[in-house]
């Protein structure tokens, strides 16, 4: 664009000078010329007067040294006859235009005519015609536009190398940034912060950029901490509450009593696992989630979460697909469990309407491979890295199923912790969702 733009004005420049530069030529030449027709009108007034044609024409034979651009000139006498004339190339057959009657000067593409009065005690006794060669004019023009392209090769490499320095000045830092917010706005990584000393617009809008980062990181530890602060106080009284209504459910045997007692009691557990679910991510932000690790049979714990989540389940069949041969892993067999019971009861909760989710196992490269697949809504294209981070839901998912977006964020921590790895394949209807986990080794 810049490039263009010098271009544009550069030629726009040059045309305007090069037709004022030539206009300017053409005015004094035919100044010149107006002048040299009125001094060989002077000169050959008394030739006319004494009929002296041989005068006439060694008057205008001064021509050929004096100004060698007169192609033809001719002398008249007072009755409108070729009195005296004079060709460069020595030809004898011209002749000069009508207008020249009329007209002291025209131009036409090639050439200037001129013509003067030769007066005698202001009488008019004859007229001087001279026809001027412009090829000189010819050569001005081609001249100025060799120094028009030599100037505009210089003004495009040199636009070229300003454009390239504005854009790594300006463009690469713009672009850094913009890079940036993307990112930032992709994984919801609000640590990111930018380095740049400069003084300028960009410098400012970096450092605005660098303070809303530093601002929001703020607000969200202020978040974190009051989320830490918030499970901790709620889960003594819970637990107490917890306490009594298993208890009452212990006791009382008399309907509708006994139901009330149950529903209540299932509804701490919801309150239960959430509060868990917050304290487990404010443990993960400051970084005090414990593992606990021992040695155990995967295939055992894969059975077992499995059979737990298909009691509470009224609506989907788990299906398990190969086994991993009694392979041993070492890790934290709680959290692995909460792994596969939160990507198991998603599998099911996003796939409404649907009766069947299948966990498949197998060994790879020394790592355990495990795979959730679903039939359900799956997860857009655009959100398959978001939905990894805390408080993340679907955009499409926000009213329709209930959920805090915790779970899968646990998740990734929990198997990240274990030197492993968590992620969503698309599938033609619903979605895989896989984690690996190193094999134990001795
Ligand atoms: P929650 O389920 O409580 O919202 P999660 O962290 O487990 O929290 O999941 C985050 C989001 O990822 C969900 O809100 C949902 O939009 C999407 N999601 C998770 N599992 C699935 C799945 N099996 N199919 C479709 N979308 C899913």
């Amino acid at each position: 664009m810049q490039v263009f733009t010098s271009v544009l004005v550069f030629i726009v420049f040059f045309t305007v000078y090069v037709v004022t530069d030539l206009k300017t030529y053409k005015a004094r030449k035919e100044k010149n010329m107006v002048s040299l027709a009125k001094v060989l009108a002077t000169n050959s007034s008394s030739a006319i007067d004494f009929d002296d044609a041989e005068t006439a024409r060694s008057i205008l034979l001064d021509l050929k040294n004096g100004a060698p651009d007169v192609v033809h000139a001719v002398t008249t006498n007072g009755t409108g006859n070729i009195f005296a004339s004079y060709a460069r190339d020595g030809s004898l057959e011209f002749t000069m235009p009508p207008q020249l009657q009329t007209k002291t000067s025209f131009f036409t593409k090639d050439n200037l005519f001129v013509s003067q009065n030769i007066l005698l005690d202001q009488t008019v006794v004859g007229r001087v015609m001279l026809e001027i060669d412009l090829s000189e004019l010819e050569g001005i023009k081609k001249s100025k536009f060799r120094l028009a392209i030599i100037l505009l090769l210089v003004a495009v490499a040199f636009s070229v190398i300003v454009a390239y320095v504005i854009q790594f000045y300006i463009s690469r830092r713009l672009l850094r940034l913009s890079s940036t917010m993307d990112q930032v706005s992709r994984t919801v990584d609000y640590n990111k912060t930018l380095t740049d000393d400069g003084k300028d617009e960009i410098g400012t809008l970096i450092r605005v950029f660098n303070n809303l980062m530093n601002e929001i990181k703020l607000h969200q530890q202020r978040k974190d901490e009051f989320i830490g602060v918030a499970s901790h106080e709620l889960k003594t009284p819970l637990t107490t509450i917890k306490g009594y209504l298993d208890l009452l459910n212990n006791i009382e045997d008399k309907q509708p009593n006994k139901q009330f007692v149950q529903k209540s009691l299932s509804n701490v557990n919801k309150l239960e696992s959430l509060i868990k679910d917050l304290l487990d991510v404010s443990n993960i932000q400051s970084g005090h989630l414990k593992l606990s690790k021992q040695e155990f049979n995967i295939d055992v714990l894969i059975d077992e979460s499995i059979a737990a989540m298909q009691m509470v389940s009224e609506t989907h069949d788990i299906v398990r697909e190969g086994t991993l041969s009694g392979a041993l892993v070492t890790a934290d067999r709680l959290r692995i469990e909460q792994v596969l019971t939160n990507l198991l009861s998603n599998a099911m909760k996003y796939s409404p309407g649907e009766n069947k989710v299948i966990l498949s196992s197998l060994l790879e490269n020394g790592e355990v491979i495990v795979r959730i697949r679903d039939y359900g809504m799956g997860v857009p294209d655009s959100e398959r890295t978001q939905i990894f981070e805390r408080f993340y839901r679907t955009k499409d998912m926000k009213i329709t199923i209930t959920g805090f977006g915790l779970g899968l964020y646990i998740c990734r921590d929990i198997i990240r912790r274990h030197g492993g790895k968590i992620w969503i394949e698309a599938e033609d209807k619903g979605s895989s969702f896989y984690f690996s986990l190193p094999l134990h080794s001795n």
